[in-house]
């Protein structure tokens, strides 16, 4: 009797204390910044089933050693929760890998150098099309036009997206195929811009670019699916382990799942349906999809577009371009006709996220939000706390800057935007405007979560491009001006935030991802550096090395 209770007692011990089990990966002898106030550095960190079981020093981890255990031993360099990049354009990522890519052209002449390059190897009639010129850079900085192209391709169609996506510019050959003549009219929302004699320039604005993109031959299927499979090597590479792809179709949808599932993919991706229109009503109708993949690939967000963009004129602002005096830019979307979706969104569990720029742009959408808040209570909505979003939330009138916090908002906003934009904005907004212009530690200090994105293929799409924005508000070569508001720099460790924690929350995943700890997804970025403590300068020299997605090593330098 005595015996057996002992035995008792014994297995009860040893259940109440099991050995750890040997896990998948460990990392170890690293600088590991958990994101956790409660244990916030480590050393090394086990995982298996894709989450963290044990996140503290070296010589606690031996135990989740095994004979299968992928052992890492990082020699000290710095493990930071997996980087998430909160609005990208993922396609578009891909798709500039596949077409002429002209970001970083620094002159005129080296963009038409590019372009030239790219007519010469087309056919006699074939379509040339790129993306990524720039001409803030460019002296004088103005648009290229129809005539500069039309020397180097007079026998080709050529159109060249502007890197924000909000104008293009065609060649006359393009122009003619298309109709377009000084007479056209543009579609509501767009602009074709003409020359003093009523001749159009080249430059299609915003719904115009439709005119004549519509006529390019689309990509074929396996073009779309290498696309996504460059643009998943690339964001892993760079350290990305999430990308939050702020525009969408089904048909992207479908084609993500496919390559998902063949293992093409291998960055988790948090995917929206554009609208208004039958996409987004049918994502409304079944409302948000449960996380596929293990996380994966999530659907539960509605992206909607209030205004067009800074560079081209397009975003919508409360009193005219201080450098175009007619000109208050684009509304492109039907407020009255979208209130009734807004409800049904929110009654249904839909997250909506919207791309406002413009201090016209971002009362309007902050006004419709509200309206829809007001008009839904929190009993009748699927989730009571919607955290809907603001895509850029650019140019904020400051009145307006609180009611992201009490309406529970994230602004979802792009460190790289402002060291772009911030060399031409005080001249097309006047200096008064650039208070309350990318606000992001304005944001913070209210208590609202910042979402940090690059907006790639608009701007280059690193991560340390962006943690270095963020925290040094200068130019990449060190450099800043009047308007740059140097008081709305954050601190490193709000940086940090911005680009794992604040994303997850954006995505209803602060409980499984975005900080370093038990139970949490094994998503980690390993850099070469410590970016929490470097000279700023030195962030953009801070290399990827490793990427790890759910535990498994995705990518390594
Ligand atoms: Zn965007």
């Amino acid at each position: 009797m005595r015996s057996s209770l002992l035995v008792v007692l014994l297995l009860a011990a040893c259940s109440s204390a099991p050995a750890p089990a040997p896990t998948e990966l460990v990392l170890r002898n690293a600088t590991i910044y958990t994101g956790d106030s409660l244990q916030p550095s480590a050393t090394a960190v086990a995982v298996q089933d894709g989450k963290i079981v044990y996140v503290g020093p070296d010589s606690g981890v031996s135990a989740f050693i095994g004979e299968g255990t992928e052992v890492i031993d990082l020699a000290g360099r710095y493990v930071y929760p997996g980087f998430v990049d909160a609005h990208a354009h993922f396609t578009g990522i891909g798709q500039r890998e596949l077409v002429l890519n002209l970001e970083g052209t620094s002159t005129k002449d080296a963009f038409l150098a590019k372009v030239e390059e790219a007519v010469a190897k087309a056919q006699p009639g074939e379509w040339v099309t790129g993306r990524g010129w720039i001409e803030t850079f460019w002296s004088p900085p103005i648009f290229p036009t129809r005539h500069d192209l039309d020397r180097i391709a007079p026998n080709n169609p050529v159109i060249l997206t502007r890197a924000d996506g909000h104008a293009l510019i065609a060649n006359s050959a393009a122009l003619k195929l298309a109709g377009v003549t000084g007479a056209s009219l543009a579609p509501p929302g767009g602009a074709v811009n003409l020359d003093p004699d009523g001749e159009p320039t080249g430059m299609l604005i915003d719904a115009a670019q439709g005119m004549v993109r519509q006529l390019v031959p689309p990509p074929s299927e396996a073009q779309l699916e290498r696309a996504l499979e460059l643009a998943s090597d690339r964001e892993v590479r760079l350290g990305w382990t999430q990308v939050q792809d702020a525009h969408g179709s089904w048909a992207e949808v479908a084609r993500m799942r496919k390559l998902i599932g063949e293992g093409r993919i291998k960055v988790r991706l948090i995917k929206t349906i554009s609208g208004p229109g039958d996409a987004a009503d049918s994502l409304i109708a079944h409302g948000p999809f449960a996380p596929e993949f293990e996380d994966h690939l999530t659907i539960r967000t509605v992206k909607l577009v209030m205004d067009g963009a800074l560079g081209s004129r397009g975003a919508a602002l409360l009193t005219p371009y201080s450098d175009d005096p007619t000109n208050i830019g684009l509304i492109t979307t039907d407020t009255a006709a979208v209130s009734g979706m807004l409800q049904r969104a929110l009654r249904a569990g839909v997250q909506v996220e919207i791309h406002a720029i413009g201090d016209r742009g971002n009362r309007l959408s902050l006004d419709l939000f509200e309206a829809a808040f007001n008009a839904v209570p929190a009993a009748e909505r699927k989730v009571a706390e919607p955290r809907w979003r603001i895509e850029h939330a650019q140019i904020i009138e400051p009145s307006d800057l609180p009611r992201f916090k009490t309406l529970g908002l994230i602004a979802s906003m792009q460190p790289s935007h402002a060291i772009g934009d911030l060399f031409f904005v005080p001249r097309r907004i006047g200096l008064g405007r650039t208070a309350g212009a990318y606000a992001w530690h304005s944001m913070l200090a209210m208590g609202v979560p910042v979402a940090g994105g690059s907006d790639a293929p608009v701007e280059r799409g690193e991560p340390m491009i962006e943690f270095y924005a963020a925290v040094a508000r200068k130019s990449l070569d060190g450099k800043d001006g009047p308007g740059w508001h140097p008081e709305e720099k954050v601190t490193r460790e709000q940086a940090l935030k911005m680009f794992t924690i604040y994303p997850a929350f954006a995505a209803f995943e602060e409980d499984r991802a975005g900080s370093i700890v038990l139970g949490k997804r094994g998503d980690f970025t390993v850099l070469d550096k410590d970016i929490m403590t470097i000279p700023e300068a030195e962030i953009l020299k801070t290399t990827n090395v490793m990427t790890v997605v759910g535990g498994k090593v995705v990518y390594k330098q």
